[in-house]
């Protein structure tokens, strides 16, 4: 177990952690991933942020105009009851690391349209790690790798409809023909406190080649 694993496994155990009670943008690619992977497309909904942090983007246009719909709603990820993501389970994300939403492959880089900015998103917890370690190191997230999921986020941010509300999204998100969920046999493998070792960086294999 590498220094990473540990952080990401002591976060879980610590607070919160960045799979849980979050709202996990998808863009239209992400969803079209995620579908030809889970093979239906009932994981995401339509939902106005319940968290006010998540409409202080003005320092990105792209991103107000893209990922807002007139409502105040986005494209976002469904929750398990209790909040946990989806497609989070006992092992963390379910979800292959080249098929997980772009902004999820981004965390913790905090970014706007003209780029990743150099202090990370404040999720992680910074009273975890070793003296003179920082965020990313710590759960092994690569600048370069980064970059490079910036730029597509940003390429498919550019292919959203001008017209948010559109009928493809409406129908997919109200018509789901069945819902992704943690099978209860996991369920009961939970632990007490509900959280779980989130290896989303550091579990998987060659994740900045991706
Ligand atoms: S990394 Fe996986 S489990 Fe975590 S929020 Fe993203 S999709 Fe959900
Ligand atoms: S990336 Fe790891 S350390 Fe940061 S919030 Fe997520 S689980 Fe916690």
């Amino acid at each position: 177990m590498t220094s990473l694993e540990i952080l990401c496994a002591r976060c879980a155990c610590h607070q919160t952690t960045c799979c849980q009670d979050t709202d996990i943008y998808l863009t239209q690619q992400d969803v079209a991933r995620i579908e030809q992977h889970v093979g239906c497309s009932g994981f995401f909904e339509f939902r106005r942020p319940h968290d006010p942090v998540y409409l202080n983007e003005h320092d990105d246009p792209i991103w107000m105009e893209k990922v807002f719909r007139p409502d105040g709603s986005r494209r976002v990820l469904k929750h398990q009851p209790g909040g946990d993501c989806v497609f989070l389970g006992t092992r963390g994300c379910t979800l292959p690391a080249e098929v997980r939403p772009l902004v999820c492959r981004l965390y913790p880089y905090d970014y706007n349209a003209a780029g990743l900015k150099p202090e990370p998103a404040s999720g992680c917890p910074r009273d975890l790690l070793a003296p003179g370690q920082s965020v990313f190191e710590a759960v092994g997230a690569s600048a370069e790798a980064a970059r490079r999921w910036h730029a597509m986020l940003y390429q498919e941010l550019q292919l959203e409809p001008s017209e948010p509300a559109s009928r493809r999204d409406h129908a997919e998100a109200s018509g789901s023909t069945r819902q992704i969920g943690m099978p209860l046999e996991t369920q009961a493998e939970q632990n007490s406190s509900g959280r779980y070792p989130l290896p989303r960086h550091a579990g998987d294999e060659n994740w900045s080649d991706l």
